[in-house]
């Protein structure tokens, strides 16, 4: 599709959402143990059982959305197309089936729309907590919204 590109801020602090799949949790659970330090300057975000875990064990605050199945992928989807998620921790698991799939496709699907930068294993959780720019304000380009819109409107 035919689009334009605007830029949005990503803040030296910013709103991490983290979200683990059942036999990833204690995957997420030891990276975060490690990286409490990292995580400190940042404001997270998660899945119902993904933070109320995480939150237990690494004893930082950590807002919880409901449950992934219930729905908490598709509220992080909606904040990541507002804008008001910066990035995304996802160890989903690639070996087991999980019954909200669709969910798992969307989410990932709009970080991927709205370019945030998305980490999908520990590797990729590792290089992005590495990167410079954890910790320094960075832009991003995202679509240009009001030109799509009135792009389609003047269609009709
Ligand atoms: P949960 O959801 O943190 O509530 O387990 C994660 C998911 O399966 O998307």
């Amino acid at each position: 599709m035919d689009i334009t590109y605007t830029k949005r801020l990503i803040p030296a602090s910013k709103r991490m959402a983290l979200v683990a799949h059942d036999h990833k949790k204690a995957d997420l659970i030891d990276w975060a143990s490690k990286r409490i330090e990292d995580l400190k300057p940042h404001r997270l975000f998660a899945t119902g059982t993904t933070g109320t875990l995480l939150s237990s064990a690494i004893g930082l605050p950590v807002k919880c959305l409901l449950s992934g199945p219930m729905g908490g992928d598709q509220q992080l989807g909606a904040l990541i197309c507002e804008g008001k998620i910066d990035v995304l921790i996802f160890f989903w698991d690639p070996l087991d089936a999980v019954p909200h799939d669709p969910d798992v496709k969307a989410l990932l699907r709009l970080a991927a729309v709205w370019n945030i930068p998305v980490a999908t294993n520990k590797s990729s959780a590792n290089f992005l907590m590495n990167s410079a720019l954890m910790t320094q304000d960075s832009m991003i380009e995202i679509p240009d919204y009001e030109a799509y819109l009135s792009k389609r409107t003047s269609k009709v």
